[in-house]
């Protein structure tokens, strides 16, 4: 049974569950940047193994990013070209808002990465931000229309997805279109990007981004399934999804849903602290 949620600095730092004496996983909290900058960088590289997993990647399309915490005009993000399955510690690249890399080896998609760095300029509190071309979201996207609130899982986008329209389609789609997203993308968790993807942002962690990408991508083929059926399905009423919203879909469950993949990822996949 959940308990409560307790905010600290807008943060959700502390959890308690009714199951004292049990191992329960919490938000940690840092004594020095460097700390938080190492658990966010392998937090991130998590996520994109996570991403790779779920078959995600398209060619070198797809964006994960996180600021850093002492600089956070600067984003982590992958390296060009690197599979999101081979991404490590040790490859992934600091970024400013104009794509120029600050450390790191490798170049990175500065054509995409401008999609980031015209939400992460325009809300500074977004901490985090996924974007790929995934089957589902894509098939999705080409309609034009949000979500129906299917299920549960579709309700922890209630009222926080936003279908942005079209001016995606071409080629240099992030270029032409980064400012369009960022300016209709309000207190949204995802956006449909019509004729293009997904993304999803996070004003408190990359692990809550991930997860609720993945979840975003899923809802996506739920709805394709059912529009395939010809059923007509019954929808959550109002009161029932924000309901659900708000217990099942806040920033923290999405974050708790991480933990399963992370430590799944960091127990097969040792090579991705190197
Ligand atoms: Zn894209």
């Amino acid at each position: 049974m959940l308990d409560k949620v307790i905010k600290n600095d807008n943060r959700v730092s502390i959890y308690q569950p009714e199951q004292p004496g049990l191992i329960f996983p919490q938000i940690p909290t840092f004594d020095t940047f460097e700390a938080e900058r190492e658990y966010r960088k392998q937090h991130l590289v998590a996520a994109m193994r996570a991403f790779a997993l779920h078959g995600f990647d398209y060619g070198f399309a797809g964006h994960l990013t996180v600021r850093d915490p002492e600089r956070p005009e600067l984003y982590w993000t992958n390296p060009m070209c690197i599979h999101f399955s081979q991404v490590k510690m040790s490859n992934l690249v600091l970024a400013d808002h104009a794509g120029n890399v600050v450390e790191g080896t490798h170049a990175i998609n500065r054509a995409g990465f401008v999609l980031h760095s015209a939400v992460h300029e325009a809300y500074p509190d977004i901490v985090a931000m996924c974007h790929a071309h995934t089957v589902h979201g894509t098939a999705w996207c080409s309609t034009g229309k949000p979500l129906d609130m299917v299920s549960q899982d579709a309700a922890c986008f209630y009222g926080n997805h936003a279908v942005v329209g079209a001016s995606a389609g071409a080629v240099a789609v992030e270029s032409n279109s980064g400012l369009s997203v960022a300016a209709q993308i309000g207190k949204n968790r995802a956006v449909l990007h019509q004729n293009h993807g997904l993304l999803t942002t996070s004003r408190h962690s990359i692990d809550d981004a991930a997860f609720w990408f993945i979840a975003l991508e899923r809802c996506c083929q739920v709805q394709l399934q059912i529009e395939a059926s010809g059923v007509k399905p019954q929808l959550l009423s109002d009161e029932t999804a924000s309901y659900s919203l708000k217990h099942v879909g806040n920033d923290f469950i999405g974050w708790l849903h991480f933990q399963t993949l992370y430590n799944q990822i960091t127990a097969t996949q040792p090579d991705m602290f190197d």
